[in-house]
Order: C-alpha cells, then structure tokens, then sequence
C-alpha cells in the first residue's frame, strides 16, 4: 500500500518508510492512498477469530510490506501479559458501552499502539536495510510519553526523547516518566504547554541540518507521536475488535450501525475510529469529545478551526490541545486528497492560527458531532455514574461521557454507542478523588490509596511502587532549548 503526504500527491512512500520516518518531508503527515474495504461479511467472519488474528486483519492490508504471520505474532505477544481475555473489554452501562482501554503497563489507551510500534519500526529497519539506530522523539501531553518510554525502554536499536510540558502533567503521569528505567531513555520537562512542545519537535522533522547531523553519527529521526501512521493502524483494529466482541455478546445484529463517542485531544484516537468506518465498519455517527479547549467543536460546528484562544489548563490534561495534529488528515480526505488546499490551509494556522475551511469541508464533516464538556459538568458527569451504577471512569473518559450524555438528550438518537475509556481512573487520582469527596493523601500515592479503599477497586499493577522508585530524570528547558536537548541526549555540540 502506498502512503501519500498530505501536502504533496508525488510525495509517497512505502509503510516501512513511513514509519521510520514519522512526518513526510514537506511537513505533511502520511495517509494510506486508498480505503481497504472490509464487506460486512468479512467482520461476521472475524466472530470466530481469537482477537490477535482480528488485529492482523486489520493490520495486514495497511502494512503489506510485512509477513502475515509476523503482524500476527506481533499482536499475540504485546498484550499476552494484559489482563482479561481481550487487551480492550467492553462494559455495558445503562445507556452506552464504555471500551476500556486502558489496561496496559501505562494505564491509559496509548499502551495498545505503543506495545506494537516498537516491533514495526525494528521490522521497517530490516525490510528497507538500514544499519541505524532510531531514533524516537515524543512530545506528550503526559501519557503518549509513558507509554512510549514503556515500548520501546531498552529495545535493541532504538533510543527514545521524550519531551513533557512542566505543569501540564498530574503527579501520577510526572513521576512514571521521572522514574523511568532502560539504557536507551530520556525525559527532559519543557517550561511551556504541550502545543509549545508538540511544535518544536515538528519542527525539528523538517531541519535538514540536524537531520543530516544525526544521520552522521548513525541514527534516523522518527516519532512515537500519533503523526505516525503505526499508532494509527492498531486503534482502527481495536475498533474494529470491539464491534466484533458486540456482535459476540448479541449486543447488535450483523451490520447494525453504532455510534462511537471519543475523548479527544490531537484527533488521533477518533480519527482511527472513521477510517474504520471508511473501511466498512457499520458506525453512525463519530462524537467528538472536547474540554474547555474546544477548538474542534467549533469548527465542526462553523468550518472555522481557531486556535488563537486561552489555553486552559484543566483536569483532563490528555486533552488540552488547541492544534490537533490528526485534523489535517481528515482534512485531506474531504477535500478528496487536495494538497493544494491543505499546504495553504495548514500555513493559514501556523501563521495566523486560524483558518475557515470552507463551506463544502463544513458539509462532509456531518459525520461528527462535536461538543464539549467543561469541568463542572464532566466531573458531575463522573460522580453520577459512580453513585448511580457504581462504575467509576477517569476525568478525560468523563468529559465524553457528558458530552454523549448530553447528545443524546439533544438529539434523542438511541443509536447504541461505544464510548472510548482512555485511562485507568487512578492516572488521574487526585481529581478523581477531589470529584468524589475522597479525602486527598500527602502525596497522590496516598490518594490512590484512599481511592481504593472508597471504591474497592483493585490498582493497576504499573501503579505499584511508583512511589519509592529513584527519580532519574530531572532536566528541564525552555521551550526553545529543543534542540540543545537533543544534541545533549545524543552528546554532540549543535551549530547556533
Ligand atoms: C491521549 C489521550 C486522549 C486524547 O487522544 P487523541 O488521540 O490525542 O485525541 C484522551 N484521553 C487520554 C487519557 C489520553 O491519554
């Protein structure tokens, strides 16, 4: 299959290539040239199937470049040692089914594509011969950069940076990076928020100079961000596995349409959730989730996409984004694959930090509904769910489902809808805790233990011994210092 950048139709490459490679060279980020559709048979046909053969499906038709069998083995060995039958179960609630997926090392949804990526880019290494180390490069808004740390933490060949914003993170999130172990990892924290961090390191995709510098000392840039295509693919599949599991449990009819409702942030984990769609997957509508930083229900509802706004810092930190970089993919296939249009879009938002994209664009969003949640109202949202149904849900899964909640009383659409739970309720402790009245501990270690004996649910095991573990990562820069940062991980002296 081939990808093409969004902002140049010559520009292609093969999916180890793009892989390796992160971002295309122009700035614009790799989409696949064409749909793999599934027929509504074939997902009947993935019933029968253990869910790594459903994973491999999925995978296999976005990465032909690589063995059948080795995708399948892949996905066999990232989540063996997860809990549960499935690495994603669902929960069915009174009005929606939550899709929780965060039962990994990290405890939030990131884990199931960053167990995997580690795997592909040793592979893309292989299958276009390439002698170097990759060199991985993330900017978080607190999870990615665990999650990341936690796949590739000494993966022979690879070495990973990841950079955090300095207050934008929880305590939870700031020490299961600061504590990180492995040869080949780097935390360093940013004075700034995390479009500051996000920004720098785009920018450092499109350096020639310091890409050919690293180069020389043998290593090739690439990105654990959800700007590469491997995050993408395996969130589609773990869709894709989730209306299979619905057709198991007989909670839908063979191709009965759902809804899918996502906590978002850089537009990642919904937009893999309409490609599943473009593939055949019967789904509705796509409810785009936002908090107080909502520049993407606005422009679902106006066209106009303006970031020049207050950032507000808010109880889910996952999601305070203003520049969604997976926007510009959906972009791109509403405007039927018009890189013209997406150069001069895209250079509308960095230059001015808004652009309108326009009445037809407006139109073919209508699968979306988008709207937001501030805190008052996801955290009622939150507390709600727990005292009436006992099931408890994090901060940024809340958000969504106030928004659903909401949606539904709008629109009165019963279409049955998946809801996606993006982290473990004790990532995010403190808040939770706060929402809830549970007393707060001396320490957020403290919390999620007050948390535990209020609600008797057990603590994920990657929480344990977060508290006593030595700190080893401490630097921080200003958001300007991106580069130092690098040539410090990589111990060279870089030109001013
Ligand atoms: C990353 C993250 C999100 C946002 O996901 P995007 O793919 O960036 O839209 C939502 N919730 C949690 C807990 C996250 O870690």
């Amino acid at each position: 299959m081939q990808l093409l950048s969004t902002r140049d139709s010559r520009a292609s490459a093969g999916v180890a290539q793009a892989l390796l490679a992160g971002i295309a060279p122009d700035g614009g980020l790799y989409v696949p040239a064409q749909y793999l559709r599934f027929l509504p048979d074939e997902i009947a046909e993935l019933i029968a199937l253990p869910y790594p053969e459903r994973f491999m499906r999925v995978l296999s038709p976005y990465f032909d470049e690589f063995n059948c069998e080795t995708l399948h083995g892949f996905a066999r060995e990232a989540y063996a040692k997860w809990p549960g039958a499935t690495p994603a179960p669902l929960v069915s609630l009174r009005d929606c089914m939550m899709l929780e997926l965060w039962h990994g090392p990290t405890g939030a949804f990131k884990d199931i594509a960053l167990q995997m990526l580690p795997r592909f880019m040793a592979l893309a290494c292989q299958a276009q011969d390439r002698a170097e180390e990759v060199f991985v490069i993330v900017a978080t808004s607190g999870d990615t950069g665990k999650a990341a740390l936690e796949g590739f933490a000494d993966v022979p060949g690879t070495r990973v940076l990841v950079f955090y914003p300095l207050d934008g993170v929880s305590d939870t999130q700031r020490l299961q990076m600061a504590t990180q172990t492995g040869v080949n990892v780097h935390v360093v924290a940013v004075r700034g928020n995390f479009d500051d961090a996000q920004t720098g390191v785009k920018n450092l995709f499109t350096n020639p100079e310091l890409i050919e510098t690293i180069s020389k000392m043998g290593f090739v840039f690439s990105s654990a961000n959800s700007i590469n295509i491997g995050r993408l693919v395996p969130q589609v599949a773990y869709y894709v596995n989730a209306y299979t599991q619905l057709l198991n449990q007989g909670e839908i009819k063979k191709g009965e349409r759902i809804n899918i409702c996502v906590p978002t942030g850089n537009f990642g984990n919904i937009l893999a959730a309409w490609y599943a769609k473009q593939m055949g997957l019967p789904v509705a509508r796509l409810i785009c989730a936002s908090n107080e930083n909502k520049s993407l229900t606005d422009f679902i509802s106006t066209g106009v996409y303006d970031t020049n706004r207050e950032f507000i810092l808010t109880s889910s930190p996952s999601m305070d984004i203003l520049i969604s970089s997976n926007l510009e993919r959906l972009l791109y296939h509403l405007s039927a694959g018009d890189t013209e249009r997406i150069t001069v879009l895209m250079k509308a938002l960095e230059d001015s930090g808004v652009f309108d994209a326009g009445p037809e664009m407006k139109t073919a969003l209508k699968d979306f509904h988008g709207g937001f949640a501030d805190m008052s109202v996801s955290h009622a949202a939150l507390a709600k769910l727990w005292h009436e149904e006992g099931y408890l849900i994090d901060t940024h899964t809340a958000v969504a489902y106030a928004v659903y909640s909401d949606y539904r009383a709008q629109t009165g659409d019963n279409t049955k809808t998946v809801i996606a739970s993006t982290a473990s309720p004790y990532k995010f402790a403190g808040s939770v805790a706060a929402v809830l009245g549970v007393k707060p501990g001396a320490d957020e270690f403290q919390t999620i233990e007050n948390l535990k004996e209020e609600t008797g649910l057990s603590i994920p095991d990657g929480f344990d011994g977060l508290a006593t573990a030595p700190v080893t990562h401490s630097t921080v820069i200003g958001k300007t210092d991106v580069k130092q940062a690098i040539a410090e991980a990589l111990n060279f002296t870089p030109k001013p």
